[in-house]
This record gives C-alpha cells, structure tokens and sequence, in this order.
C-alpha cells in the first residue's frame, strides 16, 4: 500500500543532522507530530534539502516522463505567481484569460475545427483530464439511451491492455466496465480488430493512446477510426474515440505533422495531454479539449458562484496554483512553434542515436525505436541468461541513472523490458555518457560465471507508468 498510513507508535525521533552551529543535544526533527516549537526557516530549510539530497536526481531519471528542466525565467514566474488559485477567475481574470488563450491555442494545434467552437480546460495532468473526458463520453452515452429508452446500467469501455493507470482509475471509481484488449507477439499496443470486437451498444467510447507509457509506440488512431465507422456502417453503434495524448499530444504536431490522429478525425471527439510532459512545464498541469460544445454535457458544467463571480468550470479539483497554467503560455511565448519542434526533435534525435547504439550491443535487443514518442523500450535476447533486465536498471541505477525495468501486461507478462524516456534537457553529451556506462555494465555483467541470484524481493512491480 503507498498510502501513508497513520500510526501510533512514533518513530524515536532522530537528532539533527545540520547545521552544526544550530544543533543542541536534545533537537529532534518531528516525524509524526508537529512540535511544540519551530525550528525555524533557516533550520528547516537546511534540514530539508539535505535530507532531500536522498532522492534521485531530477535530470537523470530516464523513467519519467515529466518535465525536469525549465529555463530559469519560467521558474522565477511560477515562483512569482504561486499565489494565484486557478479558481479564482473572477479575481484572477488574466489567469482566467491565459487559460483560455492556451485551450484555443491547443485546440488549433490538434486542429480543431474553427466552426465546431472547441472547448476545455486545463486540469491537474492528464488523469484528471481522462476523469473529465471518460465522464462526458459516459454522459453522451447515457443521454443517447435515454432518448431511445435503453436501459443505461452497464456501461463500457475499450482500450489496449497497455492503458496508463488512470484509466483504470476512472473505470472503478465511476462505475464503468473496463474492456482491455491484450497485448499479442510483438503487437505491443491496442490492435484495431480486437479493440472493434469489444465494442456493443453499452461502449461508451474506445481509448486511444499517443503514445504508450510501456514503449513509446503510438496507436493506429486512423485506422480505429475507419474500423469504427465501418462498424457504424454494418451495425448502426455510433462509437466515439478519445485520445489520451499525455505525452503525444505535444509532440505528434511539431515533429509528426502529417500524422493524423487529432480532430481532423470526425471520431476523434475528446483529446487530453499533459502540460507537464512534452508541453515542457513543471508538474501539474493538463489539458482536455472536445471538439464541440455538443461532445461535453452541459449538466456535467458547474456554474461557481464563488468569491463574487459566476464561472463556468469542468474538473474535479477546485483550488489548484495558477503558476502552471502560466508557464504553459510561458513556454508557447517564448518556443513558438518552431522552438517547439527543435527541442522535441533534439529529444527525438537523443532517443534514436540512444536506440540504435543499444541495439549495437550484442545482449539488447529493441522493442521499439524512440522514432515516435522519443522514448524507447529493450529487452534482453532469449540466451541472456546470467543476469535481467532488472539487474541492469540496478546496476545503471548504482551509476546515478533511473532506468526502470518492469513487466508487460497481458499476454506478454513473460516480456521484461527497459525504457528510456529522452526529454528536454538529456543532450547528445549525456546520452553518450549513459551510453559508456551501459557498455561497461553490461561488460561486467557478460562476464559473469554463473547466474545471479534472483532479486524478486526488490520492489521492482511497484514501477507505476
Ligand atoms: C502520464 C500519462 C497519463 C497520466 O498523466 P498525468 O499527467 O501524470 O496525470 C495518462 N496516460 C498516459 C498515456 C500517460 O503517459
């Protein structure tokens, strides 16, 4: 269980540790009850950054997908408006308008129609934007029921096996069926056929992913929906699609233009992506467009009579900072779009010279190139015996660098692989570095006599995506 639980025991409490010319005998840093006095800001700051020395490092984790680099600039304005609450819009108006100059703005990159009137919000990350959209396609599907006087009881939703895992979140906590289609061979991701077969008259949408958190790989949205509209054609089932483009969503328009996978397909009605991924700002914020008024009820839409002014708001959270929100216009100010292209496709370039270099090294073998998302998964050969890949994301692990090795989900949990995600800020330089090191892990490794004990014990299954 993550949760942190409460506990009655309180662990003794450990003397300070710094700085030397405050520590007395008898401090003690509190761990389960606030103490009677502060120590005060000095202390405590020293105090938490050096116990916070114990994480990894921001810029060599290759796990995460979210941004660990801003240019300075963006930082000094999130600090300079950390005070500003999203909700507020009555007295944040200008906050209120960047948000809705950063909603039209995306949309127009997805290609939203003009004359359709897109229409979103910003939220917490993608979750909370697949909460939103998951709800609306539910909605649609309900009123649809209703209209024709079709019980609405057992709604259902179809998506790859590899779906992140607040899709799975939304099925539980909102009632609805998770139809998953498995994962086969070297088909890594949502197989079209399969996805369609799963579809009947309760599906209130299918899920497609750009790209997936396993491989980076991205689905065929394209051929889902001519898949779809066949459907329609022999059997009426009116099936919507959404994208979860958390990370592709900011990367498909400037280095994958001609990829269409956005509202220029009429089945494509909803479209969340995170902000805080390849949109290049600290974590968190998302976004989730629909591509009309009409795909978002209207009874979902809350009218906040809040602080003195009337606002219509879709989300689940309400106060949340106004500082991300900020920084995302921030950064389409200051990239435009071809300071976009250029940093994705440098992130792009590092995952496909990381990729090819890897492939060299006899052991390794890819599963997927970084020539979609710039993330890449490998796997060891099948003679690899001696060691796996959870030896050598510990051994890189041991050298500074985070790169997770975890299972696949149905039908390929016999398959463990690494992955590589390149973001802002890994230069060639770095690359080349991790590349060295891997070599010489996995000399190391290659060398071994016999094989290594089993480490089952470590947490390795706790690698969430
Ligand atoms: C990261 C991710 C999510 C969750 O996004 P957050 O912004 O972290 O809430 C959902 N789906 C996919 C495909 C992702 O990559």
């Amino acid at each position: 269980m993550a949760l942190t639980k409460h506990t009655k025991h309180h662990r003794p409490h450990r003397p300070l540790a710094a700085p030397i010319r405050q520590q007395s005998p008898d401090a003690h840093i509190p761990h389960s009850r606030i103490a009677d006095h502060g120590l005060g800001e000095q202390v405590s700051y020293e105090l938490l950054t050096n116990e916070l020395l114990l994480d990894g490092q921001a810029r060599l984790n290759l796990a995460t997908f979210v941004t660990t680099w801003m240019p300075s600039m963006a930082a000094r304005l999130m600090d300079e408006t950390a005070d500003k609450n999203m909700i507020d819009k009555d007295e944040y108006p200008q906050t209120a308008e960047i948000e809705s100059r950063c909603v039209n703005i995306i949309a127009n990159l997805w290609h939203a129609d003009e004359a359709e009137q897109a229409t979103g919000c910003s939220t917490t990350g993608s979750s909370e934007a697949a909460m939103l959209a998951g709800l609306a396609m539910k909605w649609r599907w309900r009123e649809r029921r209703r209209a024709s006087g079709k019980p609405t009881g057992d709604p259902n939703i179809v998506m790859g096996a590899n779906c992140q895992v607040c899709w799975e979140k939304f099925a539980r906590y909102f009632d609805v069926e998770l139809r998953l289609v498995p994962m086969e061979g070297d088909r890594y991701h949502l197989g079209v056929e399969e996805a369609v077969a799963l579809c009947d008259e309760n599906t209130i949408g299918v899920v497609a992913i750009l790209g997936s958190t396993f491989d980076g790989s991205y689905e065929p949205v394209k051929e889902l929906s001519t898949a779809l509209d066949e459907l329609e054609a022999n059997t009426g089932l009116d099936v919507p699609i959404h994208v979860d483009g958390a990370s592709g969503g900011f990367v498909a328009p400037f280095i994958q233009p001609d990829l269409e996978w956005d509202f220029r397909i009429p089945r494509v009605k909803s479209i969340n992506a995170s902000g805080h991924k390849y949109g290049l700002v600290y974590p968190g914020v998302g976004w989730a467009i629909w591509r009309n008024e009409e795909s978002l009820p209207e009874d979902l839409i809350f009218d906040v009579n809040y602080l003195g002014g009337h606002m219509p708001t879709f989300a689940l959270n309400f106060s949340r900072p106004g500082s991300e929100v900020i920084a995302q216009y921030f950064m389409f100010l200051s990239l435009g779009h071809e300071g976009y292209r250029r940093v994705i496709q440098n992130a792009q370039d590092v995952a496909t010279h990381l990729s090819s270099e890897i492939e060299k090294l006899a052991p390794y073998q890819l599963l997927t190139r970084g020539d979609e998302l710039p993330v890449f998964a490998f796997t060891l050969k099948e003679d690899v015996t001696n060691y796996t890949v959870y030896d050598v994301s510990d051994r890189l692990r041991q050298r500074g660098w985070l790169v997770p090795a975890y299972s696949f989900p149905a039908n390929r949990e016999d398959l463990n692989a690494l992955r590589i995600v390149v973001r802002a800020g890994m230069t060639m330089d770095m690359a080349d570095l991790l590349l060295t090191q891997l070599t010489e892990e996995t000399s190391d490794l290659e060398s071994l006599d016999g094989p290594l004990p089993s480490t089952k014990s470590l947490p390795h299954k706790a690698f969430a995506h």
